[in-house]
């Protein structure tokens, strides 16, 4: 279990727009399972979801004649996390693992210790996750003290921090925190000295690589 003071460190929580596209069921199974790992950490956006959720799934299109965001960028949003019949709902609950919250456990075969990593270089490894097509999610491990790969991005990243914490250009982010990365941010995450930052990731399209090597192997990391 979380203890209250644990919960009150998470710093950055998830938008309101992807709480409304989780409770109306329109996001690609990846950004449920982050979206799911961060309510069982995080006591604020489960109440959040809950009014989401009272107001129900009509709300989705109501919002679509909202003003106060702009159409574009919203229908572009929508366009891109409205994929049809993913899967269901993973209910918040209480953590059982010292580093993977439940909804994540039912997507790996035992504990944080029975993963089986990948190196994708400089030290990080990952393992992809089990997921539908339309997004996809891993786990990835950064040693401590290393950075990954420059990068930017095509589409929408989650990254949700499960154990140590990084840095970047926009802030820190420790154990529960979630860093929602879009076209407009470029960055370069470094795991803090200490312990070795093992984070939830999910995209919904390439990232963009400045270096050469990260690029030629992106196609067989499926970064
Ligand atoms: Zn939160
Ligand atoms: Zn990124």
């Amino acid at each position: 279990m979380k203890t209250k003071d644990e919960m009150a460190m998470i710093k950055h929580h998830l938008s309101d727009r992807l709480l409304m596209a989780y409770s109306a069921g329109t996001l690609p199974e990846a950004f449920n399972l982050v979206v799911a790992t961060h309510i069982s950490l995080c006591a604020e956006c489960r109440a959040r979801l809950g009014s989401f959720d009272a107001i129900g799934g009509a709300l989705l299109e109501k919002v679509d004649a909202s003003a106060e965001m702009s159409p574009e960028t919203l229908s572009q949003t929508l366009a891109r996390l409205k994929v049809q019949g993913e899967s269901p709902r993973e209910p918040a609950a209480q953590v059982t693992d010292k580093v993977l919250p439940q909804p994540l456990r039912a997507y790996l075969d035992g504990g944080i210790e029975a993963v089986k990593w990948r190196a994708v270089g400089g030290g990080v490894r990952q393992v992809v996750l089990p997921t539908s097509d339309h997004a996809s999610a891993r786990l990835l491990r950064i040693p401590a003290g290393t950075s990954v790969p420059d990068h930017g991005h095509r589409g929408l990243e989650l990254t949700l921090v499960l154990q140590g914490a990084f840095s970047d250009e926009a802030d820190r982010f420790g154990r529960g925190d979630i860093e929602i990365a879009d076209e407009e941010l470029h960055h370069t995450p470094v795991a803090e000295p200490g312990e070795d930052c093992i984070c939830l990731a999910a995209t919904d399209a390439p990232l963009k690589f400045k270096g050469l090597l990260p690029r030629l192997a992106q196609p067989f990391l499926r970064i």
